[in-house]
Parts: structure tokens; C-alpha cells; sequence
């Protein structure tokens, strides 16, 4: 493994160097495996100013849509000829099992290809309707500079959830990567360069949330914010955008519920149940981390769930056949340990797993089944994002209905029936914007995917992530000669 280094990208090309660098060492193995350069405010002024120039006299948002959807597929492309390296590096800073961080990547290319369709398709509407010698017409236009913060889990993914749309609309992008897993945003952002997207309008600065995240989502050059992290931090942005009245997108934090009926495809469910808590070593938005079993199948379904989470390779995550890679850091392995260690003070009853991976050079984490969850559990409250799954039984749909919802959170929630009745009443009484049934973490750009209550409010992907990105103008036109209404 050699070590990457990188500096901010500024205006098109990478810094010559940075007064200093943070390591990045791969949870799995200890080993250092990149160095980002620390920003400060001035990094991000020099960021803010490049994009800022780049929208408001450069080339980018002056483009037709033909011609910005090219270089978007070029840059898919150049995603395509890197893919190998842009993988490793996921695999190396996020500790993700490499299985996961190729659909990462795969996905990224998916996404830049559908937001391409969407810069031809860009238009606004006319109304013809208003009154004789009157026309409206509604004229969509790029909302500006944006900034976008993104967190370790997805590095690339999510990043290219946000960046090809706001690209496609016309926008120039500054992004402020997490801290442990820089290297994809700064790997893409060249990338996006060598395809042809002009100086200025995809600029990327490394460093901490609390001082350069801050001086972005505060910065008076930005017209948006496109936020995806913690619901904490989420609200420290809220606060920052206020400053200037600057428009927000918040994709928060969740706690869904996986819920299986007894007529479920009972097969299906136990991997979905799996799925739903291990992929991504449970670091996942959208994880199905409280599973509700109807109780007539409890007994039989949770000790299938439990027999097959204690069977999950749990390592190396270059190994192909590995399950669940590394924590993100030592510090997240403690705060997961601490919601295990809470799970079995409060009662709840541990089926398998439970502690840390012994004598491992990394931040392994067991797969962690407990049963017999309670609501006023603290696991089942909180985001754990680790892979612990908590298990409560339930009668009725009714009752199933109200647990999912006894939550701050509104991500996403997933059911599992044969029945369509069943599928079509729990989906419109669940209070997330995503419900997935007979499925699970499943999707496609074309799907917008949007929190509700405490996991934040706009959309990503699809039309409405693409809208988002945009703004609507009025222009109000009368021909002929108007009505005098003051002129005597
Ligand atoms: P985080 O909130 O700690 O950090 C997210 C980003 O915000 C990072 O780049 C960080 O440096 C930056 N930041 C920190 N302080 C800041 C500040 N004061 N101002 C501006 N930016 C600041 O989140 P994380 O630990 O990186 O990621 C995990 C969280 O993200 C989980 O809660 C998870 O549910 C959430 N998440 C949500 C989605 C979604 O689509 N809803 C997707 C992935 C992750």
C-alpha cells in the first residue's frame, strides 16, 4: 500500500502544498493510507470565490444541457477506466468490505449517467391561460454556488448523489469531505476536471467540520447547502444557514424499522433482516437496525436471523467472501461497544455477538443480535450505526404501525408481506420518505430519497433531487397595450 496525499482542489487543479495534513490510517489494519491537507478559512474563501467566478462569468451554467450532459458522461467514463482505484481507496478509508465498495462505485456511474439525461431535459413551463395579451413563463434556472458536505460512510457515493445533479442544472460545487475519508472527493473532483468540467465549478477543500465545514455553510458567497451527516451537525447547519437565508438540504440520520409479517417470503426476510443491519458494517443511513418479527413466526425467524449473523466473516475487507470490514474509528467502535454494553444493562436479551473482534489490529465489531427490545430501550432509540440489530415482537399491524413510528427519526422503513393490502396500509402509515417492501437498501437514481421528522427535509436523486438544484423564475410578460390603472 502506498500512502496518497493530497491538497485542496482549487479552480481546477491541486494546491502545490498545505501548511499541513491530517493521516488517515485504514481502520482494518492500522496502516497509514492517506494524508489530507488541513483546511482553514482562507482555503475555503479561495474555494467559495473560484466557484462563485466560475458561475457568475464562467462557461458552466452558459452551456446547453447537451453539452454539459457530454462532459457528465465523460467524466462516467473516466469513473469506468479508474474504477479499480477509486474502490481501493473506498475499501482502504472506510474499512467497507470491497464486495459493497464496487456497488459504490457502480453506482456513482448510474447516477452521473441518469443526472446527464436530466441537463437535456432541464425546462421550466409556460402558462398561456392568465388573460388576453398575458403569458407567464416559468423559467428554471441553476440555483448558484453550492456547498456540499458530505459524511465518511458512502465517501463517493453519496458525493456523486449531489454533485452530477448540481452539475447538471448548471450550479459550481465546493465540497467539504469528511475528514477521515477525503480521497474519492478529491480523486473525482480531477476526474471531473480531465472530462472537461471548467476550472471552478467542482472544487473540493479537506479539513475539520467545526472550522472549514462551518466557514462553508456560513459563507455569504453560497446559495445552497446540500448537507448529508448527523442530525447534530444538521442542526448546527440550519443555525449557519440562517445567516445569510440560505436555502438547506438535510439528509439526517435514521432508525428504521424492518418489519416481517408472518405471510412474508420468510427466506427473503431472514436475508433481508441481515442485509438490512450488516451491509455497509451496519454504517448505513438507512440501515433496518429494529426488526419487528409478528410473534406467531418470532421464535423460528429470530433464531434463523441470529444463527446466520453469528456465521458473517467479519474482516479484512479486501477479502471477497468478508461480510462486515472495520469500524470507522476507535472512538465510533467505543460508541457502538457502549450501546451493546446499554442493550444488555436495560434488559434486552443478547442472542449472539456483543463485543469487539479479539486480537484484530483493527475496529472490529461482532454482528450483534439482541431480542426482546423494549421502546424505552436506548437501543432502540438511537442511531447506533454499528452492526447491532435490535429484534421486538408484534401482534397486530396496528400495533407493528405505531412502533416503527415511536422514533425521531423518518429515513426510510421497510416491510415485508405477500399480501398487498398488508403492503399498501403499513407503507402510507409509516412516517418516512422511503418505505421499500419485499426489498431492502434498495434503489435507483431515478428514486428520490428524502428524511421527514428528525432525519431532515429534501430531496436527493431523482427529478426532485435534481429540482433542488434549481430555481424557478417568473417572468410575467404582457404584450399589446395595458389597462391604465393609475395614469389619469
Ligand atoms: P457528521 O454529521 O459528524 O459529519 C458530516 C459532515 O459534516 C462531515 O464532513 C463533517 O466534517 C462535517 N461537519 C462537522 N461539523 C460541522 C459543522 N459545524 N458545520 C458544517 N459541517 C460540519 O456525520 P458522519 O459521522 O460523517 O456521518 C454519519 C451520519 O451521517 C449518521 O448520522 C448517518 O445517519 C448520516 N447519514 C445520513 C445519510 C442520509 O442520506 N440521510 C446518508 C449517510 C449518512
Amino acid at each position: 500500500m502506498s500512502t496518497r496525499q493530497y491538497t485542496h482542489f482549487i479552480n481546477g487543479r491541486f494546491d502545490g502544498d498545505a501548511a499541513s495534513y491530517v493521516d488517515r490510517k485504514s481502520p482494518a489494519s492500522g496502516e497509514l493510507v492517506a494524508r489530507f491537507a488541513t483546511g482553514d478559512v482562507a482555503d475555503m474563501d479561495r474555494a467559495v470565490a473560484a466557484a462563485r467566478a466560475a458561475f457568475d462569468h464562467g462557461p458552466w451554467p452558459r452551456m446547453s444541457g447537451m453539452e454539459r450532459a457530454e462532459v457528465l458522461n465523460k467524466f462516467a467514463d473516466l469513473i469506468r477506466k479508474n474504477f479499480d482505484r477509486l474502490v481501493r481507496i473506498e475499501v482502504e478509508e472506510v474499512g467497507k468490505p470491497i464486495r459493497f465498495a464496487r456497488g459504490d462505485i457502480e453506482g456513482s456511474v448510474g447516477l452521473i449517467r441518469y443526472a446527464a439525461s436530466l441537463a437535456m431535459q432541464m425546462s421550466g413551463s409556460t402558462y398561456t391561460n392568465l388573460g388576453a395579451n398575458k403569458t407567464a413563463l416559468l423559467m428554471r434556472e441553476p440555483v448558484g454556488v453550492v456547498a456540499l458536505i458530505t459524511p465518511w460512510n458512502f465517501p463517493a457515493l453519496i458525493l456523486m448523489q449531489k454533485v452530477p445533479f448540481a452539475l447538471a442544472a448548471g450550479c459550481a460545487v465546493v465540497v467539504k469531505p469528511s475528514e477521515f475519508t477525503s480521497g474519492s472527493a478529491f480523486e473525482l473532483a480531477a476526474l471531473a476536471a480531465e472530462a472537461g468540467v471548467p476550472n471552478g465549478v467542482f472544487n473540493v477543500v479537506s479539513g475539520k467540520g467545526s472550522v472549514i465545514g462551518q466557514s462553508l455553510a456560513e459563507h455569504p458567497g453560497v446559495d445552497f447547502i446540500s448537507f448529508t451527516g448527523s442530525t447534530r451537525i444538521g442542526q448546527n447547519v440550519i443555525e449557519a444557514s440562517a445567516k445569510n437565508i440560505v436555502k438547506t438540504s438535510l439528509e439526517l440520520g435514521g432508525k428504521s424499522a424492518n418489519i416481517v409479517f408472518a405471510d412474508a417470503d420468510l427466506d427473503a426476510a431472514v436475508d433481508g433482516a441481515l442485509m438490512g443491519v450488516f451491509f455497509n458494517n451496519g454504517e448505513c443511513c438507512v440501515s433496518g437496525s429494529r426488526l419487528f418479527v409478528q410473534s406467531s413466526i418470532a421464535e423460528e425467524f429470530v433464531r434463523r436471523v441470529s444463527e446466520s449473523a453469528a456465521l458473517l466473516k467479519v474482516g479484512n475487507p479486501f477479502d471477497e467472501d468478508t461480510d462486515i470490514g472495520a469500524m470507522i474509528d476507535s472512538k465510533h467502535m467505543s460508541t457502538v461497544m457502549g450501546f451493546v454494553e446499554s442493550g444488555v444493562s436495560e434488559g434486552a436479551k443478547l442472542l449472539t455477538g456483543g463485543s469487539a473482534v479479539e486480537n484484530s489490529a483493527g475496529n472490529f465489531v461482532q454482528p450483534t443480535v439482541f431480542d426482546h427490545v423494549t421502546p424505552q430501550m436506548t437501543i432502540f432509540k438511537e442511531e447506533i450505526f454499528g452492526p447491532v440489530l435490535s429484534v421486538t415482537r408484534f401482534e397486530t399491524l396496528d400495533e407493528v404501525v405505531a412502533l416503527a413510528n415511536d422514533s425521531i427519526y423518518g429515513l426510510s422503513n421497510y416491510v415485508w408481506s405477500k399480501n398487498i393490502d398488508t403492503v399498501m396500509t403499513v407503507a402510507s402509515r409509516l412516517k418516512s420518505g422511503w418505505v421499500q417492501a419485499n426489498t431492502v437498501i434498495d434503489g435507483a437514481p431515478q428514486l428520490p430519497l428524502a428524511g421527514v421528522k428528525g432525519s431532515g427535509f429534501g430531496y436527493e436523486m431523482g427529478q426532485a433531487g435534481f429540482e433542488e438544484f434549481t430555481q424557478i423564475k417568473t417572468l410575467f410578460i404582457h404584450t399589446g397595450s395595458r389597462q391604465p390603472v393609475f395614469a389619469k
